[in-house]
């Protein structure tokens, strides 16, 4: 009988997005997106490049995408009817199956890292509000004063009721060849106080299972109404279509934007907006960082 331990070794990928929409054009707050991008990349890839999961590696990109204020996603969120931030965010482990996500919280600095121990560290997927702040104390996570979140561009925007987009996503492959996907949002400027968007619900903003794993950003209503990312997923377990073809098909049922990884490595970055803030870094690559169609 063999005996062989051997562990498969794949090159690893990952893909980050920063929000698909209509933004106003701004060659410093370009230029600085662009740099946090290529840090959020670099981030992940160290970890994937060690030996770390796909999990692992999204949770560190994105974080890094929260802490920039230029992003709507932890610090920067935008503010919802009562000029309040409530954030949503949720993480995915392809092989594993096993997934947590945070809604409508308001202190937590890293969603996405509370996310991520709900899923560790719960016997749950999803908490809300205070409860899953209670959570994330008791998880030692970092807390603040919600003042933190606050910048002057989302206060404007919030008076202006212009809605900027921004939201965050990441999808890695390991190499272990295992795949997982993260969304973090502080939704929708405007929103009533209490809504949930699609970044903080397992198929609709995020996905991910052992063929492929999925990231979006957009009209969350229409994600979670037509669970788009588990739908991409299951084009392909069930009609056995290449990520390419699952995504062609649902690409253009909502307005807005999908990253994606298959279990091969291919990388598919999609939108039907002005822009889609998006990267991706595979072996020995340098970080790739496009804004608009083709830079
Ligand atoms: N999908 C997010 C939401 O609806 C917003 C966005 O991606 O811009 O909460």
């Amino acid at each position: 009988m063999p005996d062989n331990h051997d562990t498969p070794i794949t090159a690893p990928v990952l893909v980050i997005h920063g929000g698909a929409g209509r933004r106003k054009h701004d060659p410093d707050t370009e230029q600085s997106a662009r740099q946090v991008m290529t840090q959020a990349l670099q981030r992940g890839y160290d970890i994937l490049f060690q030996g770390g999961s796909s999990l692992e590696a999204v949770v560190a990109a994105i974080e890094v995408l929260e802490d920039s204020p230029l992003f709507n996603a932890g610090r920067g969120s935008v503010l919802n009817r009562d000029g309040k931030i409530e954030m949503d965010a949720s993480v995915m482990e392809g092989h594993s199956q096993r997934a947590g996500a945070v809604a409508g919280v308001r202190t937590i600095k890293n969603p996405i890292a509370a996310a991520h121990r709900v899923m560790t560290a719960s016997p749950h997927v999803m908490l809300i509000g205070e409860g899953a702040e209670q959570f994330a104390a008791g998880q030692k996570l970092a807390l603040v004063d919600p003042e933190y979140f606050y910048t002057t561009q989302r206060r404007k925007q919030w008076q202006q009721q212009s809605h900027d987009p921004g939201t965050v996503g990441a999808v890695a492959l390991d190499c272990q060849g295992h795949l997982a996907a993260g969304t973090s949002s502080g939704g929708l400027t405007g929103k009533y106080p209490g809504r949930v968007g699609d970044s903080a619900i397992i198929g609709a903003g995020t996905y991910a299972d052992e063929s492929c794993a999925i990231s979006t950003t957009g009209h969350g209503e229409c994600f979670i109404r037509k669970l788009i990312a588990y739908d991409i997923a299951a084009r392909m377990k069930y009609q056995q279509l290449s990520l390419e073809n699952a995504i062609r098909q649902v690409s253009d049922c909502c307005e807005g934007g999908i990253i994606a990884l298959d279990h091969t490595g291919n990388v598919h970055m999609h939108f039907n907006t002005e822009l889609m803030y998006r990267g991706f870094i595979r072996t020995a690559g340098q970080p790739q960082v496009f804004l608009y169609a083709n830079r």
